[in-house]
């Protein structure tokens, strides 16, 4: 069995950071990076908004640096996942995907969200084979060719403009007649002429053929939300990008979690329900969901981690 003064689990900005503080304040943390290491920044393009890139930087390459960040610091970065948690007593008993038994003082949640889906039979059908939720990933696939976008906040503005130098035509279909992207984002939007916004509709089936050992998507059916209208688009890939839902399903029975389940910190600070349990990051916020606030999560949570030690 392993033990540590503070485990982290998950490794976006706010796991990384609260490694780089708790580990700068000698409490020899053991931090998992969770199956995504480095969490959703690695599947963006640029980042344009984090001070102290005054050209930007692509996500990848920002996760990368703060990585290192917490390595000068000899944090102890292991790949893996935490799969069940013990809050019911001090010190907290994790355990890993690979069997191993963590004794913990404090645990620092960082799970961050994931992609959310339409929940479309025809979506899971053909996710991986013309579906995605990742233009990063898999924009390369839709070089020449014509796909949509889903959604109408910054990811699918993105996600379209990071399409439209790649691909012949994007289609963002939103479900209302506004963006709720930034104004920077929708006024490249509305000046990228392959793009083409479909206001007011949703999608209700992504159609496509199937063959024995393969799939592809042909195209899109919409309907109009005010006419109830029917439209179909032809394109070879859809991109969701609809927004995100908090990892805390390990924690559920645990922790205090709210009506869409992230994790209940008490105002202005990282502290969960449980003494010695702090939250940071997208699993613990609703409203702003930025790299440069999960960072700055993460500090709050080393630091009140530090102050819950010193006052046992
Ligand atoms: P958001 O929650 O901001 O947007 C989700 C979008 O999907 C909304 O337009 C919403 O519509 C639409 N939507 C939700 N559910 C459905 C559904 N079932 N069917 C059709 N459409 C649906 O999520 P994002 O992932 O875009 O952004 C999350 C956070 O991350 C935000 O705070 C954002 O600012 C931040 N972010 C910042 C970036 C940056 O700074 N560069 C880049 C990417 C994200 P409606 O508008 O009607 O609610």
């Amino acid at each position: 069995m392993d033990y540590t003064k503070c485990l982290i689990i998950g490794s976006g900005p706010a796991g990384y950071t609260a490694a780089i503080y708790t580990a700068r304040a000698g409490m020899n943390p053991i931090l998992y990076e969770g199956m995504q290491q480095g969490g959703q920044l690695t599947i963006t393009t640029e980042v344009e908004n984090f001070p102290g890139y005054p050209k930007g930087i692509n996500g990848p390459a920002m996760m990368e640096e703060i990585r290192e960040q917490v390595f000068r610091f000899k944090a102890d970065v292991r790949s893996g996942e935490i799969t069940e948690v013990d809050f019911s007593r001090r010190p907290f008993i994790c355990k890993s995907d690979a069997g191993t038994v963590i004794q913990a003082e404090t645990v620092i949640i960082a799970t961050g969200a994931s992609a959310r889906f339409l929940g479309l039979d025809s979506e899971k059908e053909y996710y991986g084979y013309g579906v995605s939720a990742c233009a990063t990933c898999d924009g390369f696939f839709y070089k020449g060719k014509d796909v949509a976008v889903v959604g109408g906040g910054d990811t699918a503005a993105e996600e379209a403009l990071y399409l439209s130098r790649l691909c012949r035509k994007v289609y963002l279909v939103h479900r209302r007649d506004c963006l709720r992207a930034c104004q920077e984002l929708q006024k490249r939007i509305f000046n990228t002429s392959n793009i083409e916004p479909l206001w007011n509709y949703v999608p209700e089936e992504i159609t496509g053929e199937s063959q024995k050992f393969d799939k592809t998507v042909t195209g899109l059916r919409l309907k109009h939300v005010l006419s109830q209208e029917e439209k179909k688009v032809d394109v070879d890939g859809v991109f969701i990008a609809i927004g995100h839902h908090p990892n805390t399903t390990i924690f559920q029975g645990q922790l205090l979690l709210d009506d869409q389940q992230y994790i209940v910190t008490k105002p202005g600070s990282s502290h969960t329900n449980v003494e010695g349990v702090f939250a940071a990051g997208d699993v613990q916020d609703r409203n702003y969901k930025q790299a440069i606030t999960a960072a700055a999560g993460g500090c709050m949570a080393a630091i009140d981690a530090e102050r819950f030690l010193g006052s046992i």
